[in-house]
């Protein structure tokens, strides 16, 4: 192999990842869609990370996505609305999360940043921001995304699986 010294700093990150302050093991996830394969130590970890998140489907249509930020209307936590929103996974990546429909909500830059890899009660809870309706928003609209993408999602993808 010629390119067996791929220097670390070159690995490109995945551009559809919110932008905050992402740990390391986030941005390991994050490269994988993207990432040349490399014979680095790194990239071994990267890739048998990677089989094992294959074993669950871990990506987001674009169908669901225009569908999440229909129902939600604006920032799923602050419900700030004619911002750009952003995916955020209410669960992070770096806790066990996924990228997948049961798991994003669109969220405006100022929340994604802050939330970033914080438990998503106790950080709505740090900032006063109203945790009971989004809980009670997230559990009716993951039902009505669900149903309403039953087919596309039966066609192609398993991202509708319950992940708990
Ligand atoms: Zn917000």
């Amino acid at each position: 192999m010629s390119r067996r010294f791929v220097p670390r700093n070159r690995v490109v990150e995945a551009g559809r990842l919110p932008p905050c302050r992402v740990s390391s093991k986030q941005r390991e996830t994050a490269t994988v869609m993207h990432m040349a394969l490399d014979r680095s130590r790194r990239g071994r970890a990267t890739r048998r990370r990677k089989r094992r998140m294959g074993l669950v489907s871990h990506d987001l249509s674009d169908a669901q996505w225009s569908a999440l930020q229909e129902a939600w209307d604006g920032c799923a936590y602050c419900g700030v609305t004619g911002v750009a929103v952003q995916r955020d996974c209410v669960l992070p990546i770096s806790r066990g999360g996924r990228y997948t429909l049961d798991n994003i909500v669109p969220a405006c830059g100022p929340c994604n940043a802050s939330k970033c890899n914080s438990e998503v009660t106790s950080w709505m809870r740090r900032k006063k921001l109203d945790e009971r309706k989004f809980l009670e928003r997230l559990v009716m609209i993951q039902a009505s995304t669900a149903t309403q993408l039953f087919d596309v999602a039966n066609q192609g993808t398993s991202s509708l699986t319950p992940q708990h």
